[in-house]
């Protein structure tokens, strides 16, 4: 489904819940603040994924808070793989997955992203409030004893650890990860009072394009990818400094408290699903058009965000 800006609606981002095992100093926490809310059930995610794959959602990541910390965790993958979602996937902090890699992979999860912002323990600890770089470390290894393919790391550059970048490159290529996301600081949540750490993503990404040995744009959110000679791809995700970031959008979020939420950056473009996914006295297929509907006008009210918008009017002037 394509929506007026000519951008399909590919994927669906659920956060499972806002309560997080970290407190990373510039969460976003998925535009949605932080209030501590009992999140959907697996059925109500469920219904959720059946209609959005209707809307054309080949794809559903997992996020949070921490989604790990979801008791449920994987029954929520398996009854979203039920309703014929493509790819279920996951970003986490890493650090329950020693515990919990092989259940999820049974339950069928088929990707992880994982975070990680340093690579020396204190720099760690100053980042992420927890002293758990030692666990992250493993869980990376464990998601890749358990055969999950492609792991991604997730690395957001600020000033406090931009000097991590080149090792966070170089543990990947040792330990054979198959893609490393550098992902610009966003002025949303915390990331908002924390944007005096913005560092530019510029220096870093030439670099990065004079060692690769091939490049190309993707169209989810223009983002520039780089092959390294040793195989690694890096993807450079800017969704401040690339003014064109917001018009390869292809998501719809999926919200603690039942929302279906267009945009991160924006809170007025979102429509309430809980009727449809509380209401016991209507049948299955009552709640299912419900849904749908909301589906129909959440793509209608999709739009790229203010940089693009203000990028469009500057070219109009
Ligand atoms: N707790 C999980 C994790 O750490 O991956 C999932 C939630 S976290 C909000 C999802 C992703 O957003 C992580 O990769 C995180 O690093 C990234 N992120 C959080 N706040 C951000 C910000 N202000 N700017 C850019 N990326 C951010």
């Amino acid at each position: 489904m394509i929506d007026r800006y000519g951008r399909p609606l590919e994927d669906l981002r659920v956060t499972l819940t806002h309560v997080c095992n970290f407190s990373c100093f510039f969460c976003h926490m998925e535009g949605e603040g932080s209030q501590t809310i009992e999140g959907l059930t697996p059925e109500q995610i469920g219904l959720v994924s059946k209609v959005a794959t209707e809307f054309g959602v080949k794809s559903v990541k997992l996020t949070g808070g921490e989604p790990t910390l979801r008791r449920d965790l994987a029954e929520v993958i398996s009854t979203i793989k039920s309703t014929g979602v493509r790819e279920v996937s996951m970003t986490t902090n890493g650090f329950l997955l020693p515990a919990i890699a092989g259940k999820l992979k049974d339950a069928g999860l088929d990707r992880i992203n994982i975070s990680l912002h340093a690579l020396t323990r204190e720099k760690f600890k100053e980042v992420t409030g927890v002293d758990g770089l030692d666990r992250v470390v493993i869980g990376i290894r464990e998601v890749k004893n358990h055969g999950f393919k492609p792991i991604k790391l997730n690395y957001v550059l600020t000033k406090r650890n931009h000097d991590e970048a080149k090792k966070i490159i170089e543990f990947s290529e040792q330990n054979e990860i198959d893609e490393l996301h550098l992902i610009e600081l966003h002025p949303v949540g915390l990331g908002k009072s924390s944007f005096t750490y913005h560092e530019s993503m510029r220096n870093l990404e030439e670099e990065i394009a004079r060692m690769a040995v091939k490049s190309e744009i993707r169209s989810k959110h223009f983002r520039p990818r780089y092959v390294l000679p040793s195989g690694l791809v890096i993807e450079i995700v800017k969704p401040y400094a690339n003014p064109i970031f917001c018009a390869g959008c292809n998501r719809v979020r999926l919200t603690v408290d039942g929302k279906l939420k267009t945009c991160l950056y924006r809170d007025d473009k979102e429509i309430d699903v809980m009727y449809a996914l509380t209401a016991n006295s209507l049948a299955l297929e009552e709640r299912l058009e419900l849904l749908r509907h909301a589906f129909e006008v959440a793509i209608s009210i999709r739009e790229p965000n203010f940089k693009y918008m203000m990028n469009l009017e500057s070219q109009q002037a």
